[in-house]
């Protein structure tokens, strides 16, 4: 199977003025939500990374094989940014709504609801500048800001990679049925996994299976 990014990034394409203010800048304590083809909701909760030109972070990281697979099958994937996962949108709308008096909308978000720096700036790269007339309208998007991912970062900036050598052209100690003397393990085999340890631990034992197996052949081969 053609090797593929795994555990990666996406672009998202911003603004050349949001790339150049907040690229960079974690993103903490957000939840993101995600509707496959099939209508599942999947929502994890965590940090993520604004970079250049997108998004990565162990939070995108989590959902990236489903991004990646949506993506491939329709263009795009879209996302939806819960700014503010601890509170409930009518708490939410309640806190905008308080009167602002002379203080300006950013200094109004950030002592009402706590929105500031690289939130406020998805705000304001997302959101139509009449909707923050609105507290309803505002809190919405704090509470589910869409964000249409674009693509896969490259295979040479991802953590790991899908796709591979097949296990079913292997024999039990990884060595190619094809080709008796190579032996594939780790990233080469085709799987996927989560990072989080996953991916090392899996290394590791099939480097250990494919090693054991070459020795074994070795003795076997006389050589
Ligand atoms: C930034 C980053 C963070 C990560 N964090 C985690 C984590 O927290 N937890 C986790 O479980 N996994 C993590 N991973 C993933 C994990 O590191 C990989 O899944 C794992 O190292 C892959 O092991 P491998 O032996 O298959 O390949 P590699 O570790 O890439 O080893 C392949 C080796 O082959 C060498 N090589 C390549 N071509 C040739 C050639 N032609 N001739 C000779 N040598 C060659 C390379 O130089 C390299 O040393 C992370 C990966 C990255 C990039």
């Amino acid at each position: 199977m053609p090797l593929q990014p795994a555990n990666c990034g996406f672009d998202v394409g911003w603004s050349e003025h949001f790339s150049s203010r907040f690229a960079g800048h974690p993103v903490k304590a957000v939840a993101v939500t995600f509707i496959d083809a099939a209508g599942r909701s999947h929502r994890q909760q965590g940090d993520l990374m604004v970079t250049t030109t997108g998004i990565e972070g162990g939070l995108i990281y989590a959902l990236s094989a489903r991004l990646r697979d949506e993506i491939a099958t329709t263009g795009a994937a879209i996302i939806y940014l819960d700014l503010t996962p601890g509170k409930d949108l009518p708490r939410v709308i309640a806190e905008i709504a308080h009167p602002r008096g002379s203080r300006s909308m950013a200094s109004h978000l950030q002592s009402r609801a706590n929105i500031k720096g690289v939130k406020t700036g998805l705000l304001r790269e997302r959101v139509l500048p009449s909707d923050f007339t609105s507290p309803e309208r505002l809190a919405a998007s704090i509470k589910s800001l869409p964000l249409r991912l674009i693509a896969p970062r490259p295979l040479d900036e991802a953590i790991s990679s899908a796709g591979g050598v097949a296990f079913e052209t292997l024999n039990e100690c990884l060595m190619v049925r094809a080709m008796p003397g190579v032996f594939c393990a780790g990233e080469m085999l085709d799987w996927e996994a989560p990072t989080g340890g996953y991916l090392l631990t899996a290394c590791f034992a099939s480097g250990r299976t494919a090693g054991l197996g070459a020795l074994a052949y070795l003795k076997y081969r006389n050589i």
